[in-house]
C-alpha cells in the first residue's frame, strides 16, 4: 500500500511540474493582465499573456567609473562605496519581493552603477541569487572589463563553472568617457574595435569553458548622436549581440550631466534611424511591452545583411499565429532545462495537435520569404542567421514623474497632459524595481527620478568612500568620479573569432 501511494505522488508530482505553465505563473499573468490600465489592453500586449514584466535592482551597487552625459544616476551614486557583502544582501531582498509579487519566473537586470566594479565573487553571488529566486539575471555593464574578470564570474575558485550561461548588456556610445584606451570617442565608429572586443570575451570564455551568452548592445541616444544610429547598426549587428536596445535621452539623474536639449528627439525619428540601419521595416506593433510610448520592440533575425521580422503584420496568418502562442504557449518558462521544456511542450502539442500545422505554416512561410530552403540552409551554414531584437526605452522626464507620482498615490489625474500621460504610462509600466521595506514595485521611471536622491544620500552615509585628501579647487563632474585603473590598450581581439 505505501509503495502504491508513493508511486501515486510521484505521478502527481511529475504531472505538476511538467504542465505547460506553473499554476503560479498563471496567477501572477492574471494579476498583471487585472492591474493594466485599458489603454493598454491591446492585441499585442505582452504583459499579463506572456510576460509579468522586467526588473532592475537599485541601489545595491549605484557608483560608476565612467561619466556619461546624460547620467541617470543622483550626484550621490559615486560617493557610495562599493560593497559586495551589501549588493548580495539587497539583491537577495529585491529579488525575494519580486518572486512573491510577480511570481516564479522573470527577467531581471543586475544593474547599478557600473557592476564590473563588484568584485567577481559578489558579482557571481548576486547572479546566484536572482536565479534562485527565479529570475533570469543580466548584468549592466559599460564592457571596460579584461577577460580574466569575466572568466572569474564564470567560474569559482575550484575552477569549475558557476552558470552555464551568462548574460550581459554593454553599454558604448559617445557620450561615455573613461574607456581604456579611448577615454573620449570622437565618433560612433571609435567604438567597434571594443564592441567587438566584448563580445570576443564571451565567444572565449564559451569556447573555453562551454559558457553559454546572450549579449544586449545599449547606446544612448541625444541629438549628438541621433544620426550615427543607422552606421551602428550596421557595424554591431553581426558582432555577437543578440539585442541592440536605444534609450533616447531623458531628463532624469544628475542634471550637472544634461549637455543638450533631449526634448527636441521624437520617438519615430530615433526609430526611423533604426529602421535605416537594419534596412528594413521594423514593425513594433506586433509584440507590445507596456505602452508603446515607452518601449518599442521588433523581434526578429538576420539572414545575411537583411532583418526579417518573425511575423509579418500584413499576414492574417501571421496575425492569427501571434494570438496562438499567446493562447497556448503564454507564460511557458522558454528557460526551462530543454527535457523538462520538451516534455511541456509535447503537453501542449498533445492536448492541441493542431498547433502542429500552425507552426508548420509558420515556419513554411518564413522560409518562402527569405529566399527559400537552399538560401536559409546556406545563410545558416555560413553562420549569416542571427536572431536579432530591437528595442527602444525612452524613460519620461524627471519634472513629469514627480508630479505624476504624487498624483497617483494620491489616486487622482492631472490636468496637465504631459503629467497625465506620465502617469498613463507609469500604470502600464514594463520595467519595475522592488523596496522590500514597503513592499512595493515602483517604476525605474519612479526609481531615478523620485527616489534615488534620498536613498543615495541614506547609501553615502551607510558605505562612505574611504577618506580623501581635502581638495584644493572646487568640484567638477569629472572629480566626483572614480579614477580608472591605469590606462591600458585593449587586449589583442581573441583568435579564436
Ligand atoms: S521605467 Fe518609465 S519609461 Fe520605462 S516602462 Fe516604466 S514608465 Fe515607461
Amino acid at each position: 500500500m505505501r509503495a502504491f501511494d508513493s508511486i501515486v505522488a510521484n505521478l502527481r508530482r511529475i504531472e505538476r511540474v511538467t504542465r505547460p505553465v506553473d499554476p503560479e505563473t498563471t496567477e501572477a499573468l492574471a494579476r498583471r493582465w487585472e492591474e493594466l490600465p485599458n489603454h493598454v489592453k491591446t492585441a499585442s500586449q505582452t504583459l499579463g499573456r506572456m510576460a509579468v514584466g522586467c526588473e532592475g535592482t537599485h541601489g545595491v551597487f549605484p557608483r560608476c567609473n565612467f561619466v556619461c552625459t546624460p547620467c541617470y544616476h543622483s550626484r550621490d551614486a559615486n560617493r557610495v562605496r562599493v560593497d559586495g557583502a551589501h549588493t548580495v544582501a539587497e539583491v537577495e531582498r529585491q529579488m525575494t519581493l519580486a518572486r512573491n509579487v510577480r511570481g516564479p519566473h522573470a527577467h531581471a537586470q543586475l544593474i547599478g552603477g557600473e557592476v564590473s566594479l563588484l568584485d567577481p565573487d559578489s558579482h557571481a553571488a548576486a547572479l546566484a541569487s536572482m536565479r534562485r529566486h527565479g529570475r533570469e539575471p543580466m548584468s549592466f555593464s559599460h564592457g571596460d572589463f579584461d577577460y580574466e574578470y569575466l572568466e572569474k564570474v564564470a567560474l569559482g575558485r575550484d575552477g569549475k563553472r558557476r552558470f552555464t550561461r551568462l548574460s550581459f548588456a554593454g553599454h558604448f556610445d559617445t557620450l561615455m568617457t573613461g574607456r581604456r584606451g579611448l577615454r573620449r570617442a570622437e565618433s560612433e565608429e571609435d567604438l567597434n574595435p571594443y564592441r567587438l572586443q566584448f563580445c570576443d570575451m564571451f565567444r572565449r570564455l564559451r569556447r573555453d569553458h562551454r559558457v553559454r551568452y546572450f549579449l544586449a548592445h545599449n547606446m544612448t541616444v541625444t541629438p549628438a548622436n541621433v544620426a550615427a544610429i543607422p552606421q551602428v547598426v550596421r557595424d554591431a549587428h553581426a558582432m555577437g549581440f543578440g539585442m541592440m536596445s536605444f534609450q533616447p535621452a531623458a531628463f532624469v539623474g544628475d542634471h550637472r550631466r544634461w549637455k543638450e536639449d533631449y526634448g527636441r528627439l521624437g520617438a519615430d525619428e530615433v526609430w526611423a534611424k533604426i529602421e535605416e540601419g537594419a534596412g528594413s521595416r521594423l514593425p513594433y506593433d506586433l509584440f507590445q511591452t507596456g505602452d508603446v510610448r515607452c518601449n518599442r520592440t521588433a523581434v526578429g533575425y538576420y539572414l545575411g545583411k537583411r532583418w526579417f521580422p518573425v511575423l509579418d503584420p500584413e499576414d492574417r496568418r501571421d496575425m492569427a499565429n501571434r494570438d496562438a502562442f499567446y493562447r497556448y504557449l503564454g507564460g511557458v518558462h522558454w528557460g526551462a532545462p530543454l527535457p523538462l521544456l520538451a516534455m511541456r511542450l509535447a503537453r501542449v502539442l498533445a492536448a492541441h495537435p493542431h498547433l502542429l500545422a500552425t507552426a508548420a505554416g509558420w515556419i513554411g512561410r518564413r522560409i518562402r520569404k527569405a529566399g527559400g530552403v537552399t538560401s536559409v540552409i546556406r545563410a545558416i551554414w555560413n553562420g549569416d542567421f542571427i536572431p536579432m531584437t530591437f528595442v527602444m526605452h525612452r524613460f519620461i522626464h524627471a519634472d513629469h514623474v514627480a508630479p505624476a507620482w504624487e498624483l497617483m498615490q494620491r489616486g487622482e489625474v492631472s490636468n496637465d497632459p504631459a503629467v497625465a500621460e506620465a502617469q498613463e504610462r507609469l500604470q502600464a509600466c514594463f520595467y519595475a524595481m522592488a523596496h522590500p521595506e514597503t513592499g512595493e514595485l515602483v517604476p525605474a521611471c519612479v526609481q531615478h527620478a523620485v527616489l534615488d536622491p534620498a536613498e543615495n544620500a541614506q547609501l553615502a552615509q551607510l558605505l562612505p568612500m574611504p577618506s580623501r585628501r581635502p581638495r584644493v579647487s572646487a568640484p567638477t563632474d569629472e572629480a566626483d568620479v572614480p579614477q580608472v585603473p591605469p590606462v591600458a590598450e585593449p587586449a589583442p581581439l581573441d583568435a579564436g573569432l
